[in-house]
């Protein structure tokens, strides 16, 4: 069974982002489940339809659609030597479930990395994200904005705002976090690689602390 690495933490408290440099680095794909959703609307998919209308409002998409997809994507011939998921387990429905996938959490030799940001913080982040339609890269209007005014710097694609990013929709994603999520702490503490990082810092200082995690030992 190859590397697993489960990413825990509120929105906002840049997994999406530590989890892709992540998985550059240790040569695993991250799997974001917010991206398979959004591509899933984009693509007008069964799934799409049915997620739309609750992403935008800052709910969670059903268990069972999630595990679904999720155990799909795992067995996918590149997930055979690790993977980085980024967006799941959100529930302890789905946590269960990926016991019981194939190259789901089957031991407790899996990573999960539980990202803390104060509330405040969190807030002032969501509120200031831009997001390209076209790629998926994310912005922020003041910590990281794109070079050219407004415009994605890969595809020079307008950026917006994304509907769950707006101030309603944020404050319901926030509680389904603190309701639904928040227990997987809990749930992984003791059973798994647990280890819980300070993302209140700047992105570069987060990711070397992630990555002295996995430095192999000498043989
Ligand atoms: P994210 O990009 O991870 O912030 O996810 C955006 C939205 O996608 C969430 O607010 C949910 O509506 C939906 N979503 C993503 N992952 C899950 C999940 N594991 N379970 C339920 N809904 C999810």
């Amino acid at each position: 069974m190859g590397l697993r690495v489960i990413f825990l933490g509120p929105p906002g408290a840049g997994k999406g982002t530590q989890a892709g440099r992540l998985g550059g680095h240790l040569r695993v794909p991250k799997i974001s489940t917010g991206d398979m959703l959004r591509d899933a609307i984009a693509a007008g998919t069964a799934l799409g339809r049915v997620a739309g209308p609750l992403m935008e409002k800052g709910g969670l998409v059903p268990d069972e659609l999630l595990n679904g997809i999720i155990d799909e994507r795992l067995s996918q011939p590149d997930c055979a030597k690790g993977y980085i998921l980024d967006g799941f387990p959100r529930t302890l429905k789905q946590a269960e479930g990926f016991e019981h996938m194939k190259r789901g959490d089957a031991t407790t030799d899996m990573y999960v990395l539980n990202v803390e940001v104060p509330r405040d913080e969190l807030l002032r982040r969501l509120s200031g994200r831009r997001w390209c339609p076209h790629c998926q890269s994310t912005y922020h209007i003041y910590n990281n904005p794109p070079k050219d005014d407004s415009l994605c710097d890969k595809d020079r694609t307008l950026l917006i705002q994304r509907e769950d990013d707006k101030e309603t929709a944020v404050a319901r994603r926030l509680a389904e976090y603190d309701d639904r999520t928040a227990p997987l702490i809990e749930y992984y503490r003791g059973r798994s690689r647990f280890h819980t990082v300070n993302g209140y810092r700047p992105p570069d200082t987060v990711f070397a602390e992630l990555k002295g995690l996995f430095v192999k030992a000498p043989a």
